[in-house]
């Protein structure tokens, strides 16, 4: 339990209630504080860049509900775009004009999608999309990298990264083992692995899908070279990039991180921002292969509440503030203040700690080896960064309770808020 000054009475007694109804008391696994050995926070509201636990206390966010939060908590122009939306009805299974407004917003700033379809998480994105891919190729085999996450599909639970890789679970326990051998995993930034995995598997391989930058063993940036090697391989063999941007997706710039770096995948996932904190994804691409999806094509694909008028609201909403000139400049402006905070304070401090960061994207390893993949990730201290996490929390800043997770930055961070924190920061290390 938590050493803490903070008082955290309620949310214990809450978590207490939860776990006699609910699978660990949580609908998400890493929500549950468990690798931490931490009571899991229940929140009462949240305010731009601030939340507030049912105890009263007050925190700086950085997990920005995993992401989707770029603009901030309640920020005021969302919601009032869900009010407006929602007093004419929450939904009605039957097309709306938002949803085309919408898909053409997308289009318009992810440079390699002609069509896209909404679904409802990042999980339903990536699932759909392989199905496509696979009856597209009409092949079964995919690739994935070890510690790139794609949500809980069963094809893409091997070797994943976030929650699986903080508790431990590479190989989930119900994934069938004829699932899981078209499944080839490879290490991030390994080309030459990729090359391989081709040169034995080639005419089988359907898709590979990538996190161009990954966020789900910390923060990974793409090697010089690796997402355009993967770009060039893939057409070789006719087999279908995937991108998934369900993390990276209008968070890196404007045209996300398939803009930042100048290479089109044939397909990609989207989540996270697009949804503005209601629960959407969507999949998105070349016109050649999204036509195969029903009803055009033959490859089944639905959802009751896909396209949600509530959902394309606050997504819509929050693409047209990021669209406001200087907002992308801004946040990186943010995120470098704070990166170079937390470098001069392990310098001042003598902590071996590696950091990455890309944009608005930022993960402190506690190692002093780079961290290029998995492998390297794994090197961290997972123990002095559980520490290192309750001492935050301690000190009023909130950041995901795992070595794996990084930390997201908002358009309301303001300068007094992200010198808090390198304030915090640096006490917090000094204590470790
Ligand atoms: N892909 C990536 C890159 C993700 O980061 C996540 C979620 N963290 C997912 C897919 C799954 O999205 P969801 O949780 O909405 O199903």
């Amino acid at each position: 339990m938590s050493q803490s000054r903070r008082s955290d009475a309620k949310s214990a007694a809450a978590f207490a209630e939860a776990k006699k109804v609910i699978p660990g008391g949580v609908n998400s696994p890493v929500r549950a504080f468990k690798s931490v050995g931490l009571t899991p926070l229940y929140m009462e509201r949240g305010e731009g860049a601030l939340v507030y636990d049912i105890d009263g206390n007050e925190y700086v966010d950085y997990i920005g509900s995993w992401g989707p939060l770029i603009v901030g908590h309640a920020h005021p122009e969302v919601l009032e775009a869900l009010r407006k939306t929602m007093e004419k009805g929450t939904s009605f299974g039957a097309p709306t004009e938002l949803e085309t407004l919408m898909a053409k917003l997308v289009i318009e700033r992810m440079p390699s999608v002609e069509v896209v379809r909404m679904v409802n998480s990042g999980t339903e994105a990536t699932m759909s999309a392989l199905r496509l891919a696979r009856g597209y190729t009409r092949r079964s085999k995919i690739v994935k990298f070890e510690g790139c996450y794609h949500g809980h599909a069963d094809s893409l639970l091997i070797k994943a990264g976030s929650g699986v890789a903080t508790l431990g679970l590479p190989d989930s326990p119900g994934v069938p083992e004829n699932v899981a051998v078209n499944t080839i995993t490879v290490p991030y930034n390994d080309l030459d692995s990729v090359k391989l995995a081709f040169e034995r598997f080639g005419e089988e391989i359907a898709a590979v899908i990538v996190e161009p930058i990954a966020g789900n063993m910390g923060v990974v940036p793409p090697q010089p070279g690796f997402l355009q090697g993967l770009r060039d391989v893939t057409e070789q063999y006719g087999t279908v990039l995937i991108f998934d941007e369900v993390m990276t997706g209008f968070r890196v710039g404007l045209n996300s991180a398939q803009g930042l770096y100048g290479v089109k995948p044939d397909l990609t996932c989207m989540g996270k921002v697009i949804g503005g904190g209601l629960p959407v994804g969507a999949y998105g691409g070349k016109r050649e292969i999204m036509e195969l999806i029903a009803p055009s094509g033959p490859i089944y694909q639905a959802g009751t509440l896909s396209g949600n008028p509530l959902a394309m609201a606050a997504g819509y909403t929050t693409l047209q503030l990021l669209g406001q000139p200087g907002v992308y400049e801004e946040l990186e402006r943010l995120s470098a203040r704070l990166e170079a905070g937390f470098r001069a304070n392990s310098e001042e401090l003598g902590i071996a700690c590696t950091i990455n960061r890309v944009g608005s994207m930022l993960c402190p390893f506690f190692t002093d080896s780079q961290v290029v993949n998995y492998e390297t990730a794994k090197l961290a201290d997972s123990e002095k960064f559980s520490r290192y996490f309750g001492g935050l929390l301690d000190a009023g800043v909130s950041i995901a309770p795992s070595q794996y997770e990084g930390m997201f930055i908002s358009t309301v961070h303001t300068d007094a808020i992200i010198d808090r924190t390198i304030e915090a920061h640096r006490s917090v290390l000094k204590g470790l």
